[in-house]
């Protein structure tokens, strides 16, 4: 590119950074004016998502001159968005919405229980859902444009790559380009949906979570590729909304989770009606003359091969971080060779010392909204001299909003004896009763709660996993008390709320390795 050898013939011979603006003919715009050290902009954040957002404006209210670049390069169907990143436009806020339209259904199935007189059949209309989340979003894209502008960070709409250690060019979807330079440069760029590169017809034919909650037409009968958080969420909340919905995996549901919870996450969708296809591996897809999607697929266990029709066959089998193309090369920016993240250190540094990355393209971070946004905010902070503080990234709640919530915060059993040792590590559990599911009659065969605690009194709480009703309320709560050190005994000390789920936290009182039957709590 015209531009990067322009940048390099700017640098000195000393390799110090020496910035001129200059417009080429291929319509290069440039602001920065000062010599050796004079930048544009005292912070550059690269990505408007959860991470890059939240760290402008806090280093904007903090005195920084501060610019945010952001461009979404539409998915492989085209699917395009606005301002504000994943979590706003294909992930948690879209997803959330989808997930209560999919809840409702169930409550509208126990309202006559409870007296409501409900006129059959109860029909779902995927065209008005779609267009009221997609307006929420939009409202969301437009609130994050107007933040920007009350904070004074200025906002470009371009793709950014780098040209040396303080520049970036960014150009625009038609093609224009603009040289930007700064003393400080974020890097919160996210990632995006894999697709596999060895399955025929899996790009051409298939959609990833940047499409389907984009969709103005109903997806019709599902196959979800994937194990992952994101593969059971849509697969729950197609179910939910009366769809027929499949799940193809290759080995385990939830990897990096609890995996005795992961177990009854997909025991309950499995009973609320989605179809699991285990230790199965798609080979083909294939579109039929009447559109429909002919899936050929292996099955690991048998070594035979199957086939199945379906509307649509929507891949979650994980995220890549959105790095190759920074030109990362030209600022002397390292990454992992596994996972392609950029290496930071615990103060979010890259290996340039003014270049830092957050959020799901950094690696070693969770790959959640608040996170992000946390780092991002302690990182202008530090940036404007305002503090020291650092991210803490242990003890992160998360819930996955399958059809029964899991919540959990801390290590996973396994983990926990992984770490601690077998005979260092107690394990209290319950199987409750949510009083919402008694006059209802629902099963409530998969509603469970396990603390994972040091064995030595006092006993301190090393995870809660809770899979019930409104897990994130639940987990979230916990979580302050766990973050501070709770213990054991602290948390049978906790006067529960009565009648709720998360009472039934403060009452485990039997251990896994006392070997009793968990009990059947509740009211
Ligand atoms: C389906 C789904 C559901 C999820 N649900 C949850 C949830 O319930 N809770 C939760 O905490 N997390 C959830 N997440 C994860 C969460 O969305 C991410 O962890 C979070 O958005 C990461 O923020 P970020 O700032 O790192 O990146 P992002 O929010 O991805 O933002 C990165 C931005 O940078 C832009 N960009 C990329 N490259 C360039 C470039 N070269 N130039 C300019 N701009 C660029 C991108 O287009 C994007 O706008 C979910 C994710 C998915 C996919």
């Amino acid at each position: 590119m015209a531009v990067m050898a322009m940048a390099a013939a700017l640098r000195g011979p000393s390799g110090r950074f020496r910035w001129r603006t200059q417009a080429t003919a291929g319509g290069v715009r440039g602001s920065a004016r000062g010599a050796a050290g004079r930048q544009d902009y005292n912070l550059l954040v690269i990505g408007g998502g959860s991470g890059g957002l939240a760290c402008a404006k806090e280093a904007a209210q903090l005195g920084m001159k501060v610019a945010v670049v952001d461009y979404v390069e539409p998915s492989p169907r085209g699917t395009r968005w606005g301002l504000g990143g994943t979590c706003v436009n294909v992930g948690c806020i879209p997803k959330k919405l989808i997930h209560q339209a999919a809840l409702l259904g169930g409550m509208i199935r126990d309202a006559p229980h409870y007296g409501w007189d409900v006129a059959q059949p109860v029909l779902h209309d995927w065209r008005k859902m779609a267009e009221a989340v997609q307006n929420y979003v939009k409202s969301l894209n437009w609130g994050h444009r107007v933040q920007l502008q009350d904070r004074k960070v200025k906002y470009f709409n371009i793709k950014a790559s780098f040209v040396n250690e303080h520049t970036i060019c960014g150009v625009t979807k038609g093609g224009k380009e603009t040289l930007l330079s700064a003393e400080h440069i974020v890097i919160a760029t996210g990632g995006r949906p894999k697709y596999p590169t060895h399955i025929e017809g899996a790009l051409e034919y298939g959609i990833t979570s940047d499409d389907i909650f984009w969709l103005k037409e109903s997806p019709g009968k599902t196959l979800v590729v994937g194990a992952s958080y994101v593969a059971l969420e849509c697969a729950g909340f197609l179910t939910g909304l009366g769809l027929d919905t499949t799940v193809m995996m290759r080995s385990i549901p939830l990897r990096g989770f609890d995996q005795q919870m992961s177990s009854l996450v997909t025991e309950y969708m499995a009973s609320q009606g989605t179809r699991f296809l285990k230790h199965c591996t798609p080979s083909r897809v294939q579109k039929l003359p009447d559109g429909q999607l002919q899936v050929t697929w292996e099955d690991l266990t048998s070594g035979r091969e199957n086939m199945g029709t379906f509307s649509t066959v929507l891949w979650a089998i994980g995220r890549i971080p959105e790095t190759r193309s920074l030109n990362l090369e030209n600022a002397g920016i390292n990454t992992s060779p596994n996972s392609q993240k950029i290496l930071v250190d615990a103060q979010e540094v890259t290996s340039v010392p003014h270049i830092y990355a957050i959020g799901d393209v950094a690696e070693g971070r969770p790959e959640l909204t608040p996170t992000a946004i946390m780092a991002g905010k302690l990182l202008a902070r530090r940036l404007c001299g305002q503090s020291l503080d650092v991210m803490d990234y242990s003890n992160v709640p998360t819930t996955v909003f399958t059809p029964l919530e899991y919540g959990c915060v801390g290590l996973s059993e396994e983990e926990a004896m992984a770490r601690h040792g077998e005979e260092h590590v107690e394990v209290y559990h319950a199987y409750y009763k949510p009083l919402e599911f008694t006059v209802a009659e629902r099963d409530a065969s998969q509603c469970y709660i396990k603390m994972v605690c040091l064995r030595k009194p006092p006993q301190l709480v090393l995870g809660l996993h809770f899979l019930g009703p409104n897990a994130g309320e639940v987990t979230q709560g916990f979580a302050l008390g766990i973050k501070c050190g709770a213990s054991y005994e602290q948390v049978m000390r906790t006067v529960g709320i009565h009648p709720t789920c998360a009472e039934e936290v403060a009452k485990l009182r039997i251990s896994k390795r006392s070997g009793l039957d968990p009990t059947v709590t509740g009211c």
